[in-house]
């Protein structure tokens, strides 16, 4: 199905403006994406209509406003595929999903001696929280390597596992570079050795198809606002039998069955990594993300966004100067680059003059730039709503820029 892309951008008021006397045209999307009026409404609803705490309350609007909530988690778990609801736990995002597991998962199973892989690739969310880990237990954390394109060596992985390999956690899409990892095989090798698989998700889930329980993985991370969702929203989902080996994340309400001042006994998951009050207004919002998703169709968004990408690329690639970063076969719609003389963040100030909001610097990605012995790059990264006169406009900036330093 061919997308109506004026249609769709339509439906996203923030596009309708202009950036330095130019008509915006948005390329920040790996950062966030926008978010749709339908998610928008859905807040503003709910806080003049349904405005209740959830879970504990007798009357209808906290009724309403939990049967709203869970509805959203019924939601999530269908557009992962997992078997159950209760697998499907709500996080501040990607960032707290991983922490989550790094703090309870690796509380409980992690032990000094005992490995665990992640790859070059990786944001920093998914390095730092396993660093802190492997320091206070005196584990040890092994990076699989990358070629020059920016693909895993996934013969190197195969020498990196070994039988103290207890948990893989890698990103499935790159935020710096695009690469789509193999996490199919990832996945499949750690099990052979018994070990956990983490995906972080915040990259693949608004682009690829995600199916928790063909992929097998143990967990799976993403952020709401990635996915035209409201910010400070994640989610993480865990096999059940995992989830319920683990101990809790934070101590309060909504995480408990029992309270005395001797013994606390816990609540089932999810409610067991659910302690507080919940971000209720924008788990009820992210439900009309997913229905935009849902209606448009996620290989409708990946075809319509792999055309921008790779006409970006067949008309960047013409530039005198231009130098593209992560060149992998298969990669999602981010497109990372240089320009030859230039700092990437002049880059991006000259293109901000022009209306063109991209990303430039090491994307949370240090050690990935380390490897190519970068600071930074500049990121434009392609949406379901982006044209190609969109595209059009960026190459013809990126060229009266490129000139500047190529002639
Ligand atoms: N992992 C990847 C691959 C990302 O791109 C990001 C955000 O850019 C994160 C993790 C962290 O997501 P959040 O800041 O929403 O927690």
């Amino acid at each position: 199905m061919t997308l109506d892309i004026q249609n769709i951008r339509g439906q996203f008021p923030v596009l309708d403006q202009e950036v330095n006397g130019k008509p915006l045209i948005y390329l920040d999307n790996a950062a966030t994406t926008q978010k749709p009026k339908a998610v928008l409404e859905a807040l503003s609803s709910y806080y003049t209509h349904d405005n209740s705490n959830i879970h504990r309350g007798a009357h209808t609007l906290a009724d309403r406003a939990t049967r709203t909530y869970e509805k959203t988690r019924s939601a999530v778990r269908s557009f992962l595929n997992s078997k159950e609801e209760e697998e499907i736990i709500f996080t501040k995002g990607t960032t707290e999903g991983i922490n989550l597991v790094a703090s309870t998962f690796g509380r409980k199973f992690i032990k000094e001696g005992d490995e665990i892989i992640i790859s070059t690739l990786e944001h920093h969310s998914n390095i730092v929280p396993w660093q802190m880990l492997c320091e206070e237990k005196g584990a040890v954390l092994k990076v699989i390597p990358i070629n020059d394109k920016g693909e895993i060596l996934i013969d190197e992985f195969d020498k990196l596992l070994t039988e103290k390999t207890k948990l893989v956690s890698i990103v499935h899409a790159s935020n710096a570079l695009g690469t789509i990892n193999p996490i199919e095989e990832v996945i499949s090798k750690a099990h052979k050795i018994g070990a956990r698989v983490l995906i972080d998700g915040a990259q693949s889930s608004a682009h690829l198809e995600i199916d928790v329980q063909a992929l097998d993985c143990d967990f799976f991370v993403m952020s709401a606002h990635k996915i035209y969702g409201p910010t400070g929203l994640g989610v993480l989902y865990g096999k059940r039998e995992v989830l319920e080996a683990m101990p809790p994340y934070q101590g309060g309400g909504e995480m408990i069955k029992e309270v005395t001042f001797d013994k606390t006994t816990y609540n089932e998951i999810p409610f067991k990594f659910e302690a507080g009050t919940p971000n209720i207004a924008d788990v009820i919002a992210f439900q009309k993300a997913i229905e935009f998703v849902n209606d448009l169709g996620k290989s409708n968004i990946r075809a319509h966004e792999e055309s921008l990408l790779t006409y970006a690329v067949d008309k960047l690639s013409n530039i005198k100067g231009f130098i593209p970063v992560g060149t992998a076969d298969k990669k999602v719609s981010v497109l990372s680059f240089l320009i030859n003389g230039m700092h990437p963040f002049d880059v991006g100030m000259m293109l901000d003059a022009s209306g063109i909001a991209v990303r430039t610097g090491h994307h949370c990605t240090q050690p990935l730039m380390n490897r190519f012995d970068l600071e930074g790059t500049v990121r434009a990264s392609f949406s379901v709503y982006n044209t190609k006169e969109e595209v059009d406009r960026l190459v013809e900036s990126v060229s009266k820029i490129a000139k500047l330093k190529n002639k």
